[in-house]
C-alpha cells in the first residue's frame, strides 16, 4: 500500500525510471516535476541522483584529461616494444 507522500510524489521506483533523464537536466512535464519533488523529498533517492552527478562530472572530467606528453620517452619506448618483440 503507498503512502499518502508517495501518492504525491510517487514511488522511488517511478523516480529511478526517469534519473538519466532528471541528470540530464533537461526534460519538461508533469512526470519529470513529479520526479524532482520525488528526488528532493527522499533521501534515498537523493543520494542516488549525487552520485549519478558525481558520476557524470568525473567523467567529464576524464574527457578533459589529456595526458603530459613526453616526447623524450619515445624513443625508449619504442625500443622497450623492438627488445619485447624479439
Ligand atoms: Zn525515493
Amino acid at each position: 500500500m503507498r503512502t499518502p507522500l508517495e501518492v504525491v510524489i510517487g514511488s522511488c521506483e517511478a523516480a529511478a525510471a526517469l534519473l538519466s533523464e532528471l541528470a540530464d537536466g533537461e526534460g519538461h512535464g508533469l512526470r519529470l516535476a513529479r520526479a524532482r519533488l520525488h528526488v528532493a523529498l527522499c533521501s534515498r533517492c537523493a543520494g542516488v541522483v549525487a552520485e549519478l552527478d558525481a558520476t557524470i562530472e568525473a567523467l567529464r572530467g576524464l574527457g578533459r584529461a589529456r595526458p603530459d606528453p613526453h616526447p623524450e620517452l619515445v624513443p625508449a619506448v619504442i625500443e622497450r616494444i623492438r627488445r619485447e618483440r624479439r
